[in-house]
């Protein structure tokens, strides 16, 4: 079984996909990590955002690799467990750079889907339901007004210690969005065959209850 997610960011995917993940016992992919760990990378290695192509060089010496623990996923860059350095704004800023790059996203197809081959999952990212699992059995995209995903954004960020304000989460967010929507390569759309659940107005509770009816009806037709 094979649960797409996609949407814009802040749009409550990753938490989304965990709850769907738990209630039916499937694993929970979150593809972001992914380019969030190349994002770090090229940080790392002094590129900048407008230079960020040049981290093709280097895509046969990296190595990024999910792994799934009780407590959810991890992610290893070369080796190095990143998964609590890549949540801040500067690298969601680098992640979107990366991953406009196609051979970025080349290089990671295959990571993504050999996870689906081998066990049933719950993926959320921007392509999963275009791109990645263009099979899945259900796909869904997940969207809110701004001013929500930032707000829900905001309050991530201040709980892990970050300091910014609402005003500089929609300005990123809305940068984000603008990049991942019109990159060439697998833009952030939704698949023709996808279900669009707009959470605005709803609690993480509602919207949970509305994805699971989504994909009980799926299962059933
Ligand atoms: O979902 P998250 O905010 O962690 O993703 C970080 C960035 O990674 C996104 O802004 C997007 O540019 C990129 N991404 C992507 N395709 C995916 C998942 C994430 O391009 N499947």
């Amino acid at each position: 079984m094979r649960i797409a997610i996609d949407g814009p960011s802040g749009a409550g995917k990753s938490y989304l996909a965990k709850a769907i993940a738990a209630h039916y016992g499937f694993v929970h992919v979150d593809t972001g990590a992914l380019y969030r760990a190349l994002g770090l990378y090229a940080l790392r290695s002094g590129l900048t955002k407008e230079g960020i192509a040049e981290i093709c060089d280097d895509l046969d010496k990296i190595e990024v690799s999910l792994m799934f623990a009780k407590e959810g996923q991890r992610v290893l860059l070369c080796g190095e467990d990143v998964t609590d350095l890549i949540r801040t704004p500067e690298i969601s800023m680098y992640a979107s750079a990366v991953s406009a790059v196609p051979a970025v996203r080349a290089f990671l197809l295959e990571t993504q889907r050999s996870i689906a081959r081998t066990h049933s999952v719950v993926m959320d990212g921007r392509d999963i339901g275009t791109v990645i699992l263009p099979d899945a059995e259900v796909k869904i995209f997940l969207v809110a007004d701004d001013r929500a995903r930032a707000a829900r954004r905001l309050a991530e960020l201040e709980a892990k210690g970050v300091k910014t304000s609402l005003e500089d989460v929609l300005a990123d967010m809305a940068k984000r969005d603008e990049n991942d929507r019109t990159r060439a390569t697998a833009p952030a759309v939704a698949a023709e065959d996808a279900v669009l659940l707009d959470n605005s107005g709803l609690s993480r509770e509602q919207t949970v209850a509305a994805a699971i009816k989504i994909i009980e009806e799926k299962r059933t037709t």
